[in-house]
């Protein structure tokens, strides 16, 4: 199955000139959306992870079922203020301003081994966030994986860990 038929360019989203990657397609087609499960499954099982962890809030549609599919917890980094308890946090760059991601501060067990999820790396300051704040809370983190990857944004190049993705855009 060529899953790229399942995922469409929009243009001019979120504004002019961006072509955005929508995976809405992917996700409501059934056996499309089993198809990219498996694979991403596939291709994740060799780093061996403990737990899978995924980015609000396309990251979690990727993450959760991977997790179930591989018999594995979940654990979610999200948007600041939305998670109860004790918190660790990270503000990272983007292209104008800044965001932060926070998870629970005993999500994750010093040594566990954490893969991060996301539907999307492009260029790359999301996941490389993820992965800094997974280290901060004791995890080791063996690998990140997408379903796409905007090859010509080089967002692998900033991560310091191997990179998986489904479907690679030039
Ligand atoms: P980065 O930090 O520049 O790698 O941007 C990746 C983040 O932005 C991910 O959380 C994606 O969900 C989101 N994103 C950026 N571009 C797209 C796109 O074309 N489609 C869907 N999500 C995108």
């Amino acid at each position: 199955m060529d899953l790229r038929e399942h995922v469409r360019g929009i243009p001019d989203f979120p504004k002019p000139g961006i072509l955005f990657y929508d995976i809405s397609t992917l996700l409501r087609h059934g056996p499309a959306w089993r198809t990219a499960m498996a694979r991403l499954a596939a291709l994740i099982a060799p780093y061996r992870p403990d737990l899978l962890a995924g980015i609000e809030s396309r990251g979690f549609l990727v993450a959760a079922p991977l997790a179930l599919e591989l018999g594995l917890g979940f654990v979610m980094l999200r948007k600041p203020r939305k998670l109860p308890g004790l918190t660790l946090g990270l503000n990272y760059a983007l292209e104008y301003g800044t965001d932060r991601i926070e998870m629970q501060a005993d999500a994750v067990q010093p040594g566990q081994r954490v893969i991060l999820l996301d539907d999307l790396l492009a260029t790359g300051g999301t996941m490389a966030a993820g992965i800094a704040l997974l280290r901060q809370a004791g995890a080791e983190v063996p690998a990140a994986a997408a379903l796409i990857e905007l090859t010509f944004l080089g967002g692998r190049q900033r991560l310091d860990v191997p990179f998986e993705s489904l479907l690679a855009y030039e």
